[in-house]
């Protein structure tokens, strides 16, 4: 399986980082030993001194595809979860001055802490989905897909024009506003629509 992430989806999280607002969807991505399950702790690496959580709606694939029309994209995800797209902000910020990949900034093991899945029949609808971090019980990000440039099914269609998507893909879609660095024994907890997802630890 592969994890794809999308890039600057939110407008008020590409201007908080000082990027451009994208016309077509930017996507990277991370490796399965990216994967964290079960609410396990994240490991603080020793690479970086910057590490920012980014808190994310995921979808998982179903059915394989390619060039994937937008009309039809939808059939292509069962179910919701939520993940961290963790990312070593300095070390980033060193590929993007350097015009360099950004793996060794957000593909590290345990980079993608990731929720169980729900079935997506058990929401209500996939245009206004809230999704919430909080850092040590205060509200650091909220957001809602409604306020995504490019919803789940153009990302799905957009990206399916590169890649073939398999049974087991995620799709990390992009995070709200509201990233900031994390240090250690700080705990943080995700929401989906007001149900708990996540709730883990930095050591
Ligand atoms: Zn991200």
């Amino acid at each position: 399986m592969k994890i794809i992430c999308i890039g600057r989806n939110y407008i008020e999280h590409a201007k908080e980082l000082n990027n451009p607002v994208p016309k077509e969807p930017v996507f990277f991505m991370k490796p399965e030993s990216a994967i964290v399950r079960n609410n396990f702790p994240f490991f603080y690496p020793e690479f970086s001194k910057e590490i920012h959580y980014e808190a994310e709606i995921v979808l998982h694939i179903c059915k394989v595809g390619k060039y994937i029309q937008e009309r039809y994209a939808h059939t292509y995800y069962d179910a919701i979860g939520t993940g961290i797209d963790f990312t070593a902000r300095d070390l980033q910020q060193k590929c993007k001055e350097k015009g360099l990949p950004w793996e060794m900034a957000k593909a590290f093991d345990g980079s993608a802490p990731i929720s169980e899945f729900i079935p997506k029949e058990s929401f209500t609808s996939m245009d206004d989905l809230n999704i919430r971090l909080d850092l040590n019980e205060q509200t650091v990000q909220d957001g809602s897909s409604k306020d995504m440039i490019f919803t789940f099914d153009q990302i799905i269609a957009y990206i399916s024009q590169f890649l073939t998507l398999k049974i087991g893909d995620l799709i990390f879609t992009g995070t709200p506003a509201g990233v900031g660095p994390v240090k250690l024994n700080d705990r943080l907890e995700v929401f989906l629509d007001g149900r708990k997802m996540m709730d883990f630890k930095i050591k």
